[in-house]
């Protein structure tokens, strides 16, 4: 019997990264094959423990290039696409939209053209929570699957784009798909651009942290391996054409997450630099995520579990962000981008 052969796009960075490695463990009887560019966000050292088994494969290639994707899947004749690969930094996109529609929608719109040419029986795209726009502070109201779509940022805009060509691709030519808006995430090999990974860096050398505004905007914290767990199950058994949420309703205000960090490093408060408000910047975000429970789906941590765990492994894992930091990972082009660090997702 032929083996599954399932394409993770992005697979080089923070969460397609943790899903590549949740799936080769899990499913051995699966050739699982990791196609990422390499940006400055990509990053192979992390796969180091699984490069060497017989079913991890690795593709460096551009979502983008047609004459390179649309080869290779007819070569490889894909069984599943899991589609991560992104530009995925608000702050990016703001000063550089471009570079987003190009990756984002055109990239996307490339892959989509490639799985129906070979008829793939899965195509789930990876999206986020952020399409739906902005909630004000009511603890009560949340985003469901019906919630409209209401992107502010470059980022945001260029994810829904991508989501809207995925369902077209359903709905015009029947290519079976899942759509996943998952909320924030944080855990191990979060490239320290971000508010968790970078606050912990900057706590630990002594830097100060700085924080948009007032620090009162919310967002919902999920542990990336509750959002591996959460596109396994929706791989094998969402109900096709469905788009389905992802969260813990783990909701922290910004200054909440980087007191937490301050405190369980035993530093003052007084690293806390408020900064001009980003441009744009919603409000709270916050997670329905009944439809993916009726699926069979629950999250493992706990804010405070996940929290406590991720802290441990940045202090275990020194070298890694430090070589990401300084530049000096295996990318070219590491060094251009390290220059303007930012500080939220
Ligand atoms: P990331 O920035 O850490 O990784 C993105 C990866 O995509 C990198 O390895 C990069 O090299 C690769 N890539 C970029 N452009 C490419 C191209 N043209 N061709 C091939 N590879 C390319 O991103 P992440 O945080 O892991 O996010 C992954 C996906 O999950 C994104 O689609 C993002 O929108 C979505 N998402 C992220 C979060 C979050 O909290 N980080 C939450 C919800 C959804």
């Amino acid at each position: 019997m032929n083996r599954i052969k399932v394409l993770v796009t992005g697979g080089a960075g923070f969460i397609g990264g943790n899903f590549v490695q949740y799936m080769v463990n899990k499913y051995p009887q699966y050739d699982i094959y990791n196609l990422d560019v390499l940006t400055y966000a990509g990053d192979l050292t992390k796969h180091r423990f699984i490069e060497k088994m017989n079913n991890y494969h690795f593709v460096k290639a551009d979502i983008a290039d047609r004459d390179t994707i649309i080869p290779l899947f007819e070569k490889e004749n894909f069984d599943y696409v899991i589609h991560f690969a992104a530009e995925s930094h608000v702050d990016r996109s703001i000063t550089d939209p471009g570079i987003f529609v190009r990756t984002n929608v055109v990239g996307t719109q490339v892959l989509l053209d490639a799985a129906k040419l070979i008829g793939v029986s899965k195509f789930v795209h990876v999206s986020t929570d952020e399409v739906y726009g902005e909630l004000d502070i009511d603890p009560t109201t949340f985003f469901t699957e019906e919630t409209p779509l209401q992107p502010n940022s470059p980022y945001s805009a260029s994810k829904a784009s991508s989501d809207l060509l995925v369902r077209a691709y359903h709905e015009t030519f029947g290519l079976p798909i899942n759509i996943t808006r998952c909320s924030n995430n944080y855990g191990p090999y979060h490239f320290p651009e971000k508010l968790i990974p970078l606050t912990i860096s900057r706590v630990l050398n002594n830097q100060n942290i700085p924080i948009y505004g007032s620090g009162n905007n919310i967002r919902d914290w999920l542990h990336v391996f509750d959002h591996c767990a959460a596109i396994d199950l929706v791989l094998h058994e969402g109900v096709d054409g469905e788009v389905y949420n992802v969260g813990g309703h783990n909701e922290r205000t910004n200054l909440e997450v980087v007191k937490t960090i301050i405190h369980a490093l035993g530093k003052s408060e007084d690293l806390i630099e408020f900064v001009p408000d980003r441009l744009g910047h919603d409000q709270r975000y916050a997670i329905d995520p009944s439809k993916l429970k009726d699926l069979g789906w629950t999250p493992t941590y706990t804010f405070e579990t996940g929290i406590t765990q991720t802290i441990q492994w940045y202090l275990d894992h020194k070298e890694w962000w430090t070589q990401l930091l300084n530049g000096n990972h295996q990318n070219n082009d590491a060094k251009q981008y390290n220059t303007q660090l930012s500080w939220e997702l």
